[in-house]
């Protein structure tokens, strides 16, 4: 993507702002009996009513403002009158654009009582971003953003989905570069100033493998195995990372 102005990247912590208010609000109503559809609700509202517009919604044909992701599923599923039950973890992908900017996060909750692997698959999934977003430095290349995130995921035994990748974002939601899960340090993409880019490790317990479902949206893993996913909206500055989704 062509690099921000600082003033530009102000006015994307604005939609990041917004969306992290949308977030806020989910996370209050993320509890079992919660349909997905009510938290897609909750998020449209907060985001019209902060003069925003839901990214996702229309997105080569989204039909929703955001994509919750349970247990198996990885990014990209739809809401409906799935209802959260004990012991599910549920991955919320959500997108907000405003005066023209976009922002992209997602967080991921364990509901009710979990099996405790699920509870460190969360932990670890966002540690991973943390490492991700740490290397996201001035003189750093877009493969140290993926081997940081690499290291830390397979330290603990789990996978990096590899065939769905992190994002240069601004006036469109995906701009280059690609911003992959895996890589190796020097190499890629120079990290400049005023890039903005969406890091979003999607972590599996199982197998990195992933498919489509038939609604040709949903991507689940191959095995079956629970996945997670977390995602900031982030700018490189001179200053180092600035988290714009908080
Ligand atoms: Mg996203
Ligand atoms: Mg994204």
């Amino acid at each position: 993507g062509i690099p921000k102005t600082s003033g530009e990247i102000d006015a994307m912590a604005a939609a990041g702002r917004l969306l992290a208010a949308a977030h806020e609000a989910m996370a209050r109503e993320v509890a079992v009996g919660t349909t997905t559809a009510r938290l897609d609700a909750i998020a449209e509202q907060v985001i019209r009513d902060g003069g925003g517009v839901p990214a996702f919604k229309g997105y080569r044909g989204f039909p929703a403002t955001i994509c919750p992701s349970v247990n198996d599923q990885v990014v990209h599923a739809i809401p409906g009158e799935y209802a959260l039950a004990d012991g599910d973890l549920i991955s919320i992908d959500c997108g907000a654009v405003l005066d023209g900017w976009v922002s992209d996060a997602a967080r991921t909750y364990a509901v009710g009582d979990v099996d405790p692997v699920v509870a460190r698959l969360i932990e670890v999934t966002r540690r991973a971003l943390d490492r991700g977003i740490a290397a996201a430095v001035l003189g750093n290349r877009v493969g140290d953003i993926g081997h940081a995130v690499q290291t830390e995921v397979e330290a603990e035994g789990f996978t990096c989905v590899e065939s769905l990748v992190g994002h240069g974002v601004g006036r469109s939601m995906h701009e280059p570069p690609n911003v992959p899960n895996i890589g190796e340090p020097g190499t890629g993409e120079p990290l400049v100033e005023g890039l903005v880019i969406a890091i979003e490790p999607m972590v599996n317990i199982g197998g990195p493998d992933v498919t489509l479902a038939p609604d040709g949206w949903t991507v689940t893993t191959r095995d079956g195995s629970l996945s997670a996913h977390w995602e900031h909206t982030v700018a490189i500055t001179s200053s180092g990372p600035r988290i714009l989704t908080c």
